[in-house]
């Protein structure tokens, strides 16, 4: 750990820039509950959670003769959810202990909040049109309410134009190399769809397209090199196709046999997303660091309170 944050430093937020956030909350909320979707609690600790495509440090707690995980992401427990409910939504902590390369980033936290959701029998297509009109709805209401504030923040700030754009990962990586997302989302001047990424780049779970090569997933992208906003997609819910997917990944199975058991007993089809609530925060308000979207920020390598 290179050093211990001062506890002014996780409060160096503008209150402004606390209210857009609060704002696009209470907003994705009501355009989500007005569609059907309920909202359900967010689990913290569990014995399986996501096991991400690239490598963090470990967050278990030992617990009894068992070992419970931070949660990195809901997916399996919004797959399961799809039992109960058609349309589900959460705002869920994640804590992804990322290695400090990524301090500088600009855009990463080791604790964040995604509002996730996921829908049963859905479409990639439901998901993102879904995805559009929310946020277009949410960025309408920051307009009437933050216009001035907004304006003053970002020269950039404009109501998305819908559809957005998609752009599909082989082509732009064919036509930019491996640093596409990042040349893109500097050329970009509104918010876009990367689709059909490559399975090596993602985990077991999003649903493979025919090819064998491809997904059936999406990252939405935001303009002005601010990039990642969101990944999601359509899931595999068969069980063999599941197991395949996992060995090979490599993912460890015996971790992940509660999962397993039930798909097995059988999860419904669904697609759904998860997009950072900080990232989104930090790109209404055009803040340089993530840093500076929400209170009590923790970045990689860092300790703060
Ligand atoms: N995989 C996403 C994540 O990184 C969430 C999702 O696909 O719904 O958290
Ligand atoms: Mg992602």
């Amino acid at each position: 750990m290179d050093k211990l944050e001062s506890v002014e430093e996780g409060l160096k937020v503008k209150r402004e820039v606390l209210e857009v956030s609060s704002d696009l909350i209470s907003s994705m909320g009501q355009f989500l509950r007005k569609r059907g979707f309920i909202e359900i609690l967010p689990v913290v600790i569990s014995p399986i959670t996501d096991p991400l495509n690239h490598s963090v440090f470990d967050a278990g707690i030992e617990y009894y003769n068992g070992k419970y995980s931070l949660t990195k992401s809901m997916i399996f427990h919004k797959q399961l959810a799809m039992r109960i409910h058609p349309k589900i939504f959460s705002f869920s902590p994640n804590i992804r202990l990322e290695t400090k390369d990524k301090r500088d980033s600009g855009r990463h936290l080791i604790e964040f909040t995604q509002l996730d959701l996921e829908m049963r029998d859905a479409t990639r297509d439901d998901v993102m049109s879904l995805v559009e009109e929310m946020l277009t709805d949410a960025f309408e209401k920051l307009e009437e309410k933050f216009g001035k504030f907004l304006r003053e923040m970002n020269p950039h700030f404009s109501i998305p134009k819908i559809p957005f754009e998609r752009v599909k990962y082989l082509e732009a990586l064919q036509k930019y190399g491996s640093n596409f997302e990042s040349v893109l989302s500097e050329n970009a001047t509104q918010p876009f769809w990367l689709i059909d990424i490559h399975i090596d780049d993602r985990e077991f779970y999003d649903k493979l397209d025919d090819n064998g090569k491809t997904l059936r997933d999406m990252d939405l992208i935001y303009p002005y090199g601010f990039q990642e906003a969101s990944s999601g997609g359509e899931r595999e819910y068969e069980y063999e196709k599941i197991l395949r997917r996992m060995e090979y990944k490599g993912n460890d199975l015996e971790s992940m046999k509660w999962y397993l058991e039930e798909v097995k007993k059988g999860i419904p089809p669904s697609a759904g997303c998860g997009i950072g609530i900080e990232r989104l925060t930090r790109f209404v308000c055009n803040l340089d660091d993530i840093k500076s979207a929400r209170l009590f920020a923790k970045k990689p390598g860092e300790l703060a309170i």
